[in-house]
């Protein structure tokens, strides 16, 4: 897994050009309430870039067809640029094979896929989850349904104040009953780095499967999935700079053979009678029903945009971003910051004492400064630090000092306001 060192050594010997990388995202360049747009929203959804609109633009200008199924031009050529994503986003993950690529919704319906198929069919009552308590509701709720559904019961690996999962606690509560252990790579409530190679070892070490929940790690780390070592890996377009409604699942080939449909429908079958109907091969099985073609070909062009720029730079620039900001933002008097993890991206939750989240996120709506404010989908760890929610600043490689020290400015305004 990519450490802060090694990022750091990346950054020392790369430049990063951040004027020359926001030029390529039309949304970055402008105001809102009177104010340059400062985006501090991408934990929730990332800006795109113009490649990613003009592959879009292309597909419904030119390309506009169904898939697999066509033998005109246009079939052919929408089937060519969709398979062609297939195989950017298994080069993006360091897959052995495009098969092992499943398009999704994203990384909700991943998680949900892996929980209905493989879930259902290999746990029974008494076998055991373990997730962790920094977990995304999308990476809880499809395991407390399945285990409804079977008996099974979920574990939880608790945060420590710091906002780590230590790794004595997580070993605590693996057991031979766990089948399936399903963790965030990155908090996206605290910016927390999990060791998910570390953690992955150790669950197959005591026959669990493992699932990790990449939807904030994907677009700010270099991902090589040999490395993780896991079985399955899931994460959402529209994060990585990419349409809405699209996303990944990996999944080790002889896993994927091995489960049962998700959805019954066009494309996922090889014959249909109604004495008995055959399913596709994978990925196919997995693909019933025209897909979101149009994201696919766009979250291909994300990727391959990703790589142009070097994951590995942009990873190196966000951390700089990182320290700058968790320097400049401990600074301010009546901030807080929940989450104060060894390795962590720059994620900032916020608590602007006697501030409700709301109100702080609206003041800085005035300045142009776009930030989330709420549980952000993650209600147990809020729980865990004692508040009902914080404000969250969440950074990418297009963003700058300047545009922290613009965030820093707007909760000195906060305070001058509320007078706190
Ligand atoms: N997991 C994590 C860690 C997330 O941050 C998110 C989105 N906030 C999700 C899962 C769910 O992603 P999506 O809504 O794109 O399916």
């Amino acid at each position: 897994m990519a450490n802060v060192v090694s990022i750091a050594a990346a950054a020392a010997s790369l430049p990063w050009d951040v004027e020359a990388v926001r030029a390529d995202f039309p949304a970055l360049a402008q105001l809102v309430n009177g104010h340059p747009l400062v985006y501090l929203d991408n934990a929730a959804t990332a800006q795109k870039p113009r490649a990613v609109l003009a592959a879009l633009e292309n597909y419904y200008q030119r390309d506009c067809a169904n898939i697999h199924r066509s033998v005109h031009q246009l079939g052919e050529r929408a089937t060519e640029a969709y398979e062609r994503a297939r195989r950017t986003a298994q080069a993006f993950l360091g897959a052995a094979e495009p098969r092992e690529i499943v398009f999704t919704r994203g990384t909700t319906e991943a998680i949900n896929l892996v929980a209905a198929t493989y879930g259902a069919a290999n746990l029974r009552a008494g076998d055991e989850i373990l997730l962790t308590g920094m977990e995304h509701h999308s990476n809880i709720v499809p395991w407390q349904l399945l285990a409804e559904r079977t008996g099974a019961r979920v574990k939880v690996a608790q945060v420590n104040d710091r906002g780590e999962v230590e790794m004595e606690e997580f070993e605590r509560q693996l057991s031979p009953r766990t089948r399936i252990a399903a963790f965030g790579h990155i908090s996206n409530a605290l910016g927390t780095v999990n060791p998910v190679a570390e953690w992955t070892e150790r669950a197959h070490a005591a026959g669990a499967v493992v699932l990790v929940d990449g939807a904030q790690s994907a677009p700010h780390l270099p991902i090589h999935l040999s490395a993780l070592g896991c079985d399955f890996f899931a994460f959402s377009g529209h994060k990585v700079f990419g349409p809405t409604g699209i996303g990944v699942l990996w999944g080790r080939a002889e896993l994927l053979e091995a489960m049962p449909p998700y959805q019954g429908g066009g494309d996922m079958i090889a014959s249909v009678s109604f004495e008995r109907t055959t399913y596709n091969r994978i990925p196919y099985k997995f693909e019933a029903g025209t897909p979101h073609i149009a994201g696919a070909i766009g979250l291909g062009a994300a990727l391959e945009y990703l790589q142009t720029l070097g994951m590995a730079r942009a990873a190196a620039y966000e951390q700089d971003l990182a320290s700058y900001g968790a320097e400049r933002l401990a600074a301010l008097p009546g901030v807080r910051m929940i989450g104060q993890a060894r390795e962590r991206t720059a994620v900032f939750s916020l608590v602007v004492e006697g501030v409700h989240p709301h109100d702080v996120a609206t003041v800085l709506d005035t300045e142009g400064i776009a930030v989330r404010a709420g549980h952000h989908c993650a209600q147990p760890i809020m729980d865990r630090f004692g508040v009902p929610a914080t404000t969250r600043a969440s950074l990418a490689f297009y963003n700058t000092r300047g545009e922290v020290d613009r965030l820093a400015e707007g909760l000195e305004k906060v305070r001058r306001i509320f007078q706190c």
